[in-house]
């Protein structure tokens, strides 16, 4: 092993939150190394995390290439655009897929240069004492030792012990951002982000795509309303959403020269089976711990393989530090930007801080979901007195005009005080409208003061504006 190297900061992961993480520090004066295990599809190093490599960022790719083919076929028609024949060249989907990856991989590398920032390319593990040792792809291993340590290892799929992925037929978001060729049928277990969203993508490209999930309840984690509003859309699109389907064995069978899935699951009915060319699991997703730490650091892990920490995301070892997927909180790349500019921050004396209860939700679907703060059920169940505003995108005239007026706004403000405790949107362009509400709840900001804020027309943001209004049973644009 070559001589120890010292830096202030090494940070073990150049996901979102890793890279967020040692770009802050770089720029506050520290000298700083960050290390990632991970590989491109092209086999050489490629920084960025889950999100850059086979998250947001290929998935957002997909969602557009799929829903710019859906609209040609289905909404340009009633703009007077007709076309004969439309096709879609999945290769070059998936291609044009891979350029846009490897532009933000490579991004993050130059944005290392740029900053002076060491990357390691190799698996890091945090030792006793802020020692890191990282092994190298070429075999090699280098000892690291620094003041602070952060540990941004992300996160990786939770696989089912009877539906192992196999990268062909059982796979999980990696392979479902790669199949070669559109599936005739695609299975999906588990109706939750990433089912919604690469379901709804080979749904567009004419997969017959059914979703399994175990829960009674569709989409749980949102605000009801808004989900019932979603679940009515996607039926119309054809997604086969099954609630309180409950998978117990998968089989893979030959088919001629191809092979297919036989899916058994239990819903309320009893056991049924279902028989597809392609199985995506997303299930969700857990703290990628394994192998991090070596004995003796001091370092905690909960039950569920997350790294214990503090409000500070501190893990209560001196120097060590832990962000992103791999600690409590939402797994949310931008959850993870701002644990790792807080801690690069808290690091160099500055202050530094995440308000978890306004980190926004988007589920990027056509219709697109979002929210901030609170669901109506989750006040509800804590006793807190609410009032409610809605307002639907059918009357706002922009929606129309786009030809898409599916969805509502709701505003949900404290009964007494009227401080804005949650916004929940469920439309068009509303993974930008939820800022404004983030914005509302990080000012503290009242339903009335949405109310009197001037808002463009005609706009989709004039939803939020007169959902406030509608709190106080002031909309103009509908019957309160
Ligand atoms: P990761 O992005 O997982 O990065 C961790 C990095 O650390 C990886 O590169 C890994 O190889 C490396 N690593 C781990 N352990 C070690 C080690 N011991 N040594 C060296 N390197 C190591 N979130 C959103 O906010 N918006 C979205 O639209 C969105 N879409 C998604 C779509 C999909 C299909 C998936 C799977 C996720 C999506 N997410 C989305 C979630 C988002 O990708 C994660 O929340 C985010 O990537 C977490 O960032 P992170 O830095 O904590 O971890
Ligand atoms: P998820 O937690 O969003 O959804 C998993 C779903 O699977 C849940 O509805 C759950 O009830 C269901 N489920 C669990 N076990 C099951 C079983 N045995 N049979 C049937 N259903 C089962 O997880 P995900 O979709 O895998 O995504 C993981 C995480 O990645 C998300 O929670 C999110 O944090 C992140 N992500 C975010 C985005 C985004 O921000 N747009 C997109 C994709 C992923």
């Amino acid at each position: 092993m070559s001589e120890q190297q010292n830096f202030d900061v090494i940070v073990i992961g150049a996901g979102p939150a890793g890279y967020h993480a040692a770009i802050r520090a770089a720029q506050l004066g520290l000298k700083t190394a960050c290390i990632d295990a991970a590989l491109g599809k092209d086999g050489k190093p490629a920084l960025g995390g889950t999100c850059l490599r086979v998250g947001c960022v290929p998935s957002k790719a997909l969602l557009d290439s799929s829903r710019q083919y859906y609209n040609l076929q289905h909404l340009f028609g009633e703009h007077g655009i007709t076309t004969k024949d439309a096709k879609i060249d999945v290769g070059t989907m998936i291609g044009r897929k891979d350029k846009i990856v490897k532009q933000f991989t490579g991004g993050i590398a130059m944005l290392f240069k740029a900053n002076k920032i060491t990357p390691f390319y190799g698996f890091g593990q945090l030792q006793p004492g802020n020692v890191v040792t990282v092994k190298q792809h070429d075999g090699s291993t280098v000892e690291l030792k620094a003041t602070n340590v952060i540990l941004a290892a992300g996160s990786d799929s939770i696989e089912l012990p009877f539906a192992k992925f196999d990268g062909e037929n059982i796979v999980d978001n990696v392979g479902a951002l790669d199949f070669t060729e559109t599936p005739k049928r695609l299975g999906v277990i588990g109706a939750g982000v990433i089912g919604l969203e690469l379901g709804s993508v080979w749904k567009r490209l004419g997969a017959e795509v059914t979703v399994l999930e175990a829960l009674p309840d569709f989409l749980a984690a949102a605000d009801s309303e808004i989900a019932k509003v979603a679940a009515k859309e996607f039926k119309k699109q054809g997604l086969d959403i099954k609630l309180g389907a409950k998978v117990s064995n998968t089989e893979i069978k030959s088919k001629g020269k191809a092979k297919e899935v036989v899916v058994t699951y239990t819903d309320a009915e009893g056991e049924k089976t279902l028989t597809v060319d392609k199985l995506l699991v997303s299930v969700g997703r857990r703290a990628a711990t394994k192998g991090l730490l070596a004995d003796g650091t001091g370092v905690k892990l909960d039950a569920r393989g997350m790294i214990e920490v503090d409000a500070h995301c501190h893990t209560g070892v001196n120097g060590v530090w832990a962000v992103g997927d791999c600690v409590r909180g939402p797994m949310l790349a931008h959850k993870g930007f701002e644990e790792g500019i807080a801690v690069a921050e808290l690091i160099a004396g500055l202050p530094g801080h995440v308000n978890l209860d306004t980190i926004p939700w988007v589920i990027y679907t056509e219709p697109e979901i979002a929210w901030v703060g609170k669901t109506e059920q989750q006040l509800k169940a804590e006793g807190t007195p609410y009032k409610v505003g809605t307002f639907p995108f059918a009357a706002i005239a922009r929606a129309v005009a786009m030809g898409e007026p599916a969805g509502l706004v709701k505003v949900i403000a404290h009964e007494e005080t009227d401080l804005i405790l949650g916004m929940h949107l469920v439309g068009v362009g509303v993974s930008e409208l939820v800022h404004e509400g983030v914005l509302a709840m990080e000012f503290k900001g009242s339903a009335d003061d949405l109310a009197r804020i001037c808002h463009a027309h005609p706009t989709l943001s004039e939803a939020i504006h007169d959902a406030a209004m509608a709190v106080s049973k002031r909309a103009i644009h509908k019957a309160n």
